[in-house]
């Protein structure tokens, strides 16, 4: 807690201004705290990043891929001890913890195997005579790192395991509010012995993010987070002409027609709503019910919503634990007002269970009109709004009609019709008929406002790769 940057190899103390608090939301108690890295120290590990390149990128891929592996296997060992502080610091319920630590391991043995054999180039036929062309993928460079809270494992290890498999070196800077689950990250790069500047973790607030993103080091940032940063940080690539990669906000529509199953339908929607207490870039909080299942579906939902046993995680029975933190509490409270402004029928929750603690209960809206901020607005907690509609084509226009593309999820048996639907979404992943699984193999990331660039997947490893094309003359004789 002391130390908790790690630069250039040596975990260091905060320079900076800022104190972090790191809280038990689940208590609304604070049980650490660290100082921020300083504009400077942002500069030492942007530095060391530039030094450790050379070394790093020209590593063989085989020995890049081993540290991969290595690093999985370390965040296996670590298993138990992940789980309990993802519990502790996000209020994530045991079950979710321990998918978010399979998912990282998975991340990085994915990358590992990808990188031994994605091919380093490649010959390109010309149809000129005379003249032989290859590419090659070189790593982008030195990157820097911003993730958000609210899966800060598995966030991190999105952006972590590609950029170093393709051989860029890294600046990590994890939020303020969970700022110490990637510390193990550090630690077995300590651990590994891999050379000092390839992994650098800085701890602090938007002033440590804004050194971060504003550097002239850096050759790429990719950012995880809210759309009001994420422009902030567009504008400084923007500012330097370097390539960005952002994953913002959501606003995802879940489209329900009436030849579902309600029983079966009612659970994915819910998983769509609560899983992480709501708080998922990807939640399907706008939901669309064809007409025909509506009066069923409605009355089951709300029953679902009121048994969901919400409370402190370390309970075996909790469904839902607390908001992560504070002021994300706060925000869904602001919301219940606004729907009470707005006069919204609110079938279960908009209620704040005794504390201590930032638990809101599942809330359910039905009818919420267009103009409705909750219909509109990224609330990030465990607030599902519905409409009701007649025909396909009223699903995808409404579904469509948002300013944010992130997901969507499509329940039918028709699957003719949900392939169809699926493939007029604007949208970057949808879910058909399954609650929201997200593999590695499998590209994420949004259109629209929701983002720019992909992640996971080959389009993952892509994203910190350059092309370079090399054109030889085999005849000195061929003109040009
Ligand atoms: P946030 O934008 O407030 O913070 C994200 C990160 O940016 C944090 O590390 C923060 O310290 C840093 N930051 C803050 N101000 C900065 C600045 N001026 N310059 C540079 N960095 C700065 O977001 P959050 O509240 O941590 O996360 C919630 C948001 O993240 C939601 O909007 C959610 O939808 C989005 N999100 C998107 C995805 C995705 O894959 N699309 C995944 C998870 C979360």
């Amino acid at each position: 807690m002391h130390t908790p940057h790690y630069i250039n190899g040596h975990w260091q103390a905060g320079e900076g201004g800022d104190v972090l608090v790191v809280h038990d939301p689940a208590l609304g108690q604070p049980f650490a705290e660290l100082v921020a890295a300083s504009p400077a120290q942002v500069d030492q590990a942007v530095a060391a990043a530039r030094a450790a390149l050379p070394v790093w990128k020209t590593t063989p891929v085989a020995e890049r891929a081993d540290v991969l592996r290595n690093v999985a296997e370390h965040l296996v060992q670590r298993r138990d001890a992940l789980v309990a502080l993802q519990m502790r610091n996000n209020g994530k319920p045991r079950h979710e913890a321990e998918l978010d630590v399979d998912d990282a391991v998975a991340t990085f043995s994915y990358y590992a195997d990808l990188i031994e054999t994605q091919p380093t180039h490649r010959d390109v036929e010309l149809a000129a005579p005379g003249f032989t062309s290859r590419t090659r993928l070189e790593p982008v460079g030195v990157v820097g790192l911003i993730v958000p809270w609210n899966f800060p494992l598995v966030t991190s290890a999105w952006k972590l395991a590609p950029a170093l498999a393709a051989g860029c070196t890294v600046v990590l800077k994890p939020s303020e509010i969970t700022p110490l689950i990637e510390q193990t990250y550090g630690e077995i790069a300590d651990v590994l012995g891999l050379p000092a500047g390839v992994l650098n973790i800085v701890n602090g607030k938007a002033e440590t993010g804004a050194a971060l993103s504003n550097h002239p080091g850096l050759d790429k940032l990719s950012f995880t987070g809210s759309n009001g940063v994420g422009s902030q940080v567009m504008r400084s690539a923007a500012a330097y002409c370097r390539p960005v990669t952002l994953e913002l906000g959501g606003k995802s529509a879940f489209i329900v027609f009436d030849d579902c199953d309600p029983d079966q339908a009612v659970e994915w929607i819910v998983a769509g709503i609560c899983w992480n207490a709501g708080q998922m870039c990807s939640a399907t909080s706008r939901l669309l019910i064809q007409d025909g299942i509506a009066d069923v579906l409605i009355p089951r939902l709300q029953a679902a919503f009121t048994a969901l046993q919400v409370g402190n995680p370390l309970a075996a029975e909790v469904d839902m634990g607390p908001l992560t933190s504070q002021a994300q509490w706060h925000k869904v409270r602001e919301y219940f007002a606004i729907a009470q402004q707005e006069g919204l029928h609110c079938q279960a929750g908009a209620e704040v269970p005794e504390g201590p603690g930032w638990f809101v209960s599942p809330t359910l809206y039905t009818d919420v009109p267009d103009s409705s901020r909750l219909w509109q607005e990224e609330i990030f907690g465990p607030v599902l709004c519905t409409q009701r509609f007649d025909t396909e084509q009223q699903a995808i226009a409404k579904a469509n009609d948002s300013r944010f593309g992130l997901v969507a999820t499509v329940a039918s048996t028709d699957l003719h019709r949900a392939e169809r639907v699926a493939d007029a979404l604007e949208v970057g992943h949808v879910w058909i008929n399954s609650i929201q699984a997200v593999f590695v193999e499998t590209s994420w990331g949004g259109s629209k406002g929701s983002g720019i660039g992909r992640e996971l997947g080959p389009w993952g490893l892509a994203a910190y790769q350059a092309v370079k094309h090399v054109t030889r003359c085999t005849d000195s004789k061929t003109p040009l």
